[in-house]
């Protein structure tokens, strides 16, 4: 039998030794926690490891500030709640940021651990800041809250951030939040004020306030007078003249920040919830105030069961947070969703990230490495590339050994800098053996670059890196791959001519270039500049061509991302 949450409380309070303070506050004596109680007894804030499907991944949970094993309560479902934007602005750098990495972790649960994730997200579409940028604007703050939301999407579609099984508007579930927080009152965790605001009541349930993040001391929001403690929190606020507001039990208003959190998240998934997801600068109050509220209103020990936090976005060389919006920045123009999503995947989702020109090339350069790789099987399958005899052996042993180093650094608490470590190994095994040789003695071995190259693709895919997608190529219409592969047969033949002028050519395993300065010729060394100018001249154009011997192949790229073989 389960006992009610605030008996269970009281019985704790009086057993945990803390030392009791009283203070008046609207002429009425308190009891509280005095601040000297900073180290809260973990006994309180036990977390309960779920019992049910073990997914075999661990995932860092803010709850106990250590890795745990990730077990569901249901087999190979994830119920995944994750806080919204509040759409009164453009997208921030930080919020694309902690977004995409958060779909990366869903896609890795979903595509590689077959997990089924059910992802409800909230957009805030009531709260002061909209409503102070539509008095600003001079427009209804739900034409404001539509504007951005629907750009919010299209940012997210452009990021190929999966969307979530659903949105959940808060302004569509004001009677859910009402329920919601007259069922709080009810168990005796909420009060209501003379001024029509209603508050949750942290006293009420004593040390399990602070089970997310372990307070120092006293810590509350500011500006409200009426408030019993200063960490009670407004679950329902009266609304002031002109402002948008609903009917309640309290009079007119609007629902407090938090609760519209508790109330749809439970809306859709009940009493019990597996993860929870947001920016760490979401944890206190925002989460910690949500988890009071569920477990108030569920009156149940523990209501989410694994909290997530990604780790903030920096500008180089600064403490405060990347704040310039997608719009401003141009950042959707810059770079391409595939080189953004690299640029995430380069450190885990729990650290700070570094926004800086250095990290972005990496990024970038990464991604072209991963292409030409690419280029370069696709060339040698099809016999474009010439190669030295391959050591087949140790390339399927590479491949097998990757794909189980990268699922174990991927189970490991989402580590995907080091799975990208291990395809990039992968990447660099496969490079060493695919050196052009203008003669092929041994035989030759294309298949294992095709299971190389198809796992290179498909795993990126997971992350949501889409190595085949020509949407970020601005021509689609193949024209100019066909114009492309002319002009370089063209090219090529001119060089072939050009470059076999004496015996040795032809025996030569050297460049045609260093053939070139051997047995200079000089009525052809014009038809060789020009071949060389020309394949100068294209590549900031973004058309790559290599010279292989007497052979050349070629590859589109944007941005480092490969159009064409
Ligand atoms: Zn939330």
């Amino acid at each position: 039998m389960r006992l009610p949450l605030a008996l269970l409380t009281d019985v704790r309070l009086l057993n945990s030794g803390f030392r009791i303070g009283h203070w008046i506050h609207n002429g009425v004596t308190k009891t509280s926690l005095l601040s000297s109680c900073n180290i809260c007894s973990r006994a309180e804030r036990k977390w309960i490891k779920p019992v049910g499907f073990d997914t075999g991944v661990k995932t860092y949970n803010s709850l106990t500030k250590q890795k745990e094993p990730l077990v569901l309560a249901q087999e190979r479902i994830a119920t995944w709640y994750s806080c919204g934007p509040t759409v009164y602005d453009h997208a921030h750098l930080g919020h694309a940021c902690s977004y995409v990495r958060f779909d990366i972790l869903q896609r890795i649960l979903s595509r590689l651990f077959e997990i089924n994730v059910i992802h409800v997200m909230v957009i805030t579409d009531i709260d002061d800041k909209i409503i102070q940028r539509s008095l600003e604007q001079n427009i209804s703050p739900t034409v404001l809250a539509r504007m951005h939301e629907e750009e919010f999407k299209r940012d997210m579609q452009a990021l190929r951030v999966l969307p979530p099984a659903v949105y959940m508007r808060v302004t569509d579930n004001i009677p859910q939040i009402v329920a919601f927080i007259e069922r709080i009152i009810g168990n005796g965790h909420g009060y209501v004020t003379s001024q029509g605001n209603v508050y949750f009541d942290t006293q009420s349930i004593g040390n399990r306030y602070g089970k997310l993040v372990n307070l120092g001391g006293i810590v509350g929001e500011l500006g409200a007078q009426d408030k019993r403690d200063p960490r009670d929190f407004a679950l329902w606020k009266a609304s002031k003249p002109h402002e948008p507001h609903w009917e309640s039990p309290w009079g007119q208003g609007r629902p407090g920040w938090h609760i519209e959190c508790s109330t749809i998240a439970s809306s859709v998934f009940g009493s019990q919830l597996d993860i929870h997801s947001g920016g760490i600068d979401l944890a206190f109050p925002h989460h910690e105030n949500e988890i009071a509220q569920s477990e108030a209103y569920h009156q149940c020990e523990q209501w989410g069961n694994y909290f997530l936090h990604s780790g903030h976005l920096h500008l180089k060389g600064s403490v405060e947070k990347m704040s310039k919006s997608l719009k401003n920045y141009d950042f959707l123009e810059s770079y391409t969703a595939n080189e953004f999503r690299l640029f995430c995947l380069l450190t885990r989702y729990r650290s700070a990230i570094d926004y800086s020109d250095a990290s972005t090339n990496e990024a970038r350069s990464t991604l072209s490495t991963i292409s030409a790789f690419c280029h370069n099987a696709q060339a040698y399958m099809q016999g474009h590339l010439l190669c030295q005899p391959i050591e087949e052996g140790i390339l399927w042993e590479r491949l097998s050994a990757t794909q189980s180093s990268v699922r174990k650094a991927l189970a490991d608490d989402f580590d995907t800098p080091k799975a990208v470590g291990a395809i990039m190994s992968l990447i660099h095994h496969g490079n060493c053996q695919l050196q052009p040789a203008t003669k092929v003695d041994g035989p030759r071995c294309p298949a294992v670059f095709g299971a190389m190259l198809s796992y290179v693709r498909e795993i990126l895919g997971v992350f949501g890196v889409d190595l085949l997608d020509r949407k970020e190529v601005h021509d689609s219409s193949g024209v100019l791959n066909n114009v492309v592969e002319e002009l370089v047969h063209f090219r090529s033949k001119v060089r072939k001519f050009a470059l076999s002028v004496g015996d040795q050519a032809s025996q030569n395993p050297q460049t045609g270039s260093e053939i070139q300065k051997r047995h200079p010729q000089p009525d052809r060394v014009p038809l060789l500049k020009a071949c060389d100018a020309l394949r100068n001249n294209l590549a900031p154009l973004g058309v790559h061509i290599k010279d292989r011997g007497t052979n050349s192949t070629w590859e589109i790229t944007r941005g480092g991302e490969t159009r064409k073989n």
